[in-house]
Formats: C-alpha cells, sequence, structure tokens
C-alpha cells in the first residue's frame, strides 16, 4: 500500500476513470520539475508478465529524469511528450506504458527520438519560463511594444512643448524653407540636450517624424482646443461668472 508520505510530488495523470486528467499550469511544472525522489520508499504493485512477476524499478526514474510514474495506472509517461506532444498517439506520451518486461527497450528507443528530443526542450524553456528564469514570448513582445509607446509618448510631448513655447511667444512657425522654420530650430535646440529626440530628428521615419507642416496645424488646433477648453473649465469655477 502506498502512503501519502511517498507517493509522487505531482498529480496523478489519469482520472478515476482511467482517463488523461486535464492539467493545468501548475500540474505541468511539478510533472516535469519535480523528481520523485521517496519513489524507493513505495511499494511498487507486481504482476505477471511473460511469465515471471515483476514489478516497476524506482532506478528506471533516476536514469530518465522526464519519466512520471501513475499510482493509479500502476504506469509510465513521458511528461514533456505527454505535455507537448498534442495528443498525437504515441507509447509515453498520450498511451501509457507498463510492460516491465520490455521498458529498457522501449525507453532506450524514447531517449533518441526526434519528437521527444525537441518535447524536451519545449519542458527546460517552459519551466524557464514559470520561474521566471526566462522571458516568454508574449512578455518580450508587450515590452517591446510599451518601450515603443514610451518613447512615442516623449518624441509627442517635445514636439508639444515646442508648440505651446512659439504658440505662448507669438513667434511664427515657419521660416523661409521647412528645415530652417522656427519651429525646427527650436526643436533641434532641444534635441542637443535630448538624445532621444536628436535620434528621431536624425533617423525617424519620413512619415512618422511628427515634425511636416501639417501635423504642426493639427497639435496648433489639438493644443488650442486644450487651451480652450482649460479656460472655460476655470470661468466656470470662477464666482464671478454665472
Ligand atoms: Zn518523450
Amino acid at each position: 500500500m502506498s502512503t501519502v508520505l511517498c507517493d509522487p510530488p505531482y498529480r496523478d495523470v489519469f482520472t478515476v476513470s482511467g482517463r488523461l486528467a486535464d492539467l493545468d499550469e501548475n500540474d505541468k511544472l511539478s510533472l516535469l520539475s519535480k523528481p520523485w525522489n521517496d519513489a524507493h520508499k513505495y511499494k511498487f504493485p507486481s504482476r505477471f508478465i511473460g511469465g515471471k512477476l515483476r514489478h516497476f524499478n524506482e532506478n528506471w526514474l533516476k536514469s530518465h529524469h522526464w519519466l512520471v510514474y501513475s499510482v493509479s495506472m500502476d504506469s509510465v509517461m513521458c511528461a514533456p511528450c505527454l505535455i507537448f506532444s498534442n495528443g498525437k498517439s504515441r507509447t509515453l506520451s498520450s498511451t501509457p506504458f507498463n510492460d516491465w518486461k520490455n521498458i529498457s527497450t522501449v525507453l532506450a528507443r524514447h531517449c533518441v527520438d526526434e519528437v521527444h528530443k525537441n518535447n524536451i526542450v519545449m519542458a527546460d524553456n517552459f519551466v524557464d519560463i514559470l520561474n521566471g528564469k526566462k522571458e516568454s514570448i508574449i512578455c518580450k513582445l508587450s515590452s517591446t511594444a510599451k518601450e515603443t509607446v514610451q518613447h512615442n509618448r516623449h518624441i509627442l510631448a517635445k514636439i508639444i512643448q515646442v508648440v505651446l513655447l512659439l504658440g505662448k511667444q507669438n513667434i511664427p512657425f515657419r521660416g523661409h524653407t521647412e528645415e530652417r522654420s522656427n519651429f525646427m530650430a527650436v526643436l533641434q535646440s532641444h534635441a542637443q540636450t535630448d538624445p532621444l529626440l536628436a535620434n528621431h530628428l536624425q533617423h525617424g521615419k519620413d512619415n512618422a517624424r511628427y515634425t511636416s507642416p501639417e501635423i504642426q496645424n493639427e497639435l496648433i488646433s489639438l493644443c488650442a482646443d486644450q487651451v480652450r477648453q482649460q479656460i472655460i473649465s476655470e470661468c466656470r469655477k470662477s464666482d464671478f461668472l454665472p
């Protein structure tokens, strides 16, 4: 009889009805990364196989770190193949194995299987990501997107700062040419102490530099709206107006 103390440190991969259980991320992490160190304390059931009474040998777990044992089925599975083979019917992945007479041959064959090797790599990545040792692709993509948003906000804030300054001082935006306009002169001046802005003005894409006369007009109009709204809001709060 097994005791709770020496049972595997992962959930049995089979339900009471013998079907594969639904595994959540914690189950998968346990199956892939928690070795059953107490297996030697467990009394494995014996069965007649090939005319001889045989039982599972815990040393097979030690020599194959990916092997997991199901107490309910007295069978073994390959954890990486079980989790990453997408339900393809294969021995040790979707089909439990308990022919202890032939297990050495089956394990040796499984070790060199290309699908198994790929699943081992996926399992290592999965464990590293869940243990925080590696960033997932989703996190990488979202952090890149976040950096882009922050960068664009910074550039736009600088450009709007120049629009507000010129507007406040009644300085015309345009010059003889677009490059020699007052707007660009002030912006270039800011760029001398702002490497991000300098890089944007020098290498930014033509259609996303936010410095064209059309964008200037749009920003002037947006800033004017904001200033107008602010004035209206302050007037409404004033005691002098009804
Ligand atoms: Zn495998």
